[in-house]
């Protein structure tokens, strides 16, 4: 029988993939996994070990010895880091630097990009990330690219920190995002970037359920050609 889709989201911050692979995730009926917030937790993990995101045996020693998994838990998605729910502690301004920092080092890279193969690799699974459609599963069925305006992506950040109590300015939150994804896009291994394939949606100005209904029509696009390749394939043999 046919395995379900692989479905990859990539973009940069602030451009809706985390709402949006949820939402699509409940659609669908699909895992949702959000790669960054595996980076995440291994910038807390070498963080706590006073880890210098540029020492490569220590970072390497660290992710052999640690754990990451996701939970649903009340209808939420949380993350445990060796058995300890982090969600709340990786979601900080500081933990995004640090992810950003720990993520531009080859063996987290090449550590997590064996644990993300390994959750996905059976289908029926969104993956949101950086360099999903490029290098985790470059065949990936459906590919997607968010984009937005920086101040759009620094605006809906800002939001989401001020909700959790934050006290930031929106311009100190568009440097912040834009700082990160500069970095994210210039580094050596596996930068953001958009795979040559991939349907490019630009959220600047549509609402979510704009963007889903659009992600939407796109997947059953998907999985027409899929079906009538496959047909094809089995009149012909
Ligand atoms: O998506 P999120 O903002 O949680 O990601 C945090 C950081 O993790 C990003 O800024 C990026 O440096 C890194 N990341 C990555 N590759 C991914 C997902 C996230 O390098 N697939």
């Amino acid at each position: 029988m046919k395995r379900e889709l692989i479905i990859a989201i990539d973009g940069p911050s602030g451009s809706g993939k985390s709402t949006l692979s949820r939402r699509l995730a409940t659609a669908l009926d699909y895992t949702n996994i959000d790669t960054g917030a595996m980076y995440r937790s291994v910038g807390l993990a070498a963080y706590r070990a006073g880890i210098d995101p540029g020492e490569d045996g220590a970072l390497s020693a660290l992710c052999a010895g640690l754990t990451i998994d996701f939970l649903r838990k009340d209808g939420e998605e949380r993350v445990l880091l060796n058995g300890e729910d982090v969600s709340e502690a990786i979601r900080t301004p500081e933990m995004s630097l640090m992810a950003s920092r720990v993520s531009a080092n080859a063996a987290v890279r090449k550590a997590m990009l064996g644990l993300q193969r390994a959750l996905g690799e059976q289908g029926g699974v969104i993956l949101e990330g950086r360099d999903i459609g490029t290098v985790v599963f470059p065949g990936a069925e459906v590919k997607f690219f968010l984009k937005a305006s920086p101040r759009e992506r620094g605006r809906r950040r800002c939001q989401e920190l001020r909700e959790k109590g934050l006290d930031i300015s929106l311009e100190q939150t568009i440097e912040e995002v834009e700082r990160r994804d500069s970095a994210d896009t210039n580094r050596l291994h596996a930068p953001l970037l958009r795979a040559e394939d991939a349907v490019v949606i630009d959220t600047t100005a549509m609402t979510i359920d704009q963007v889903l209904q659009r992600m939407l029509s796109v997947v059953a696009e998907r999985r027409q050609q899929i079906g009538s390749t496959s047909v094809r394939k089995e009149l012909e043999s």
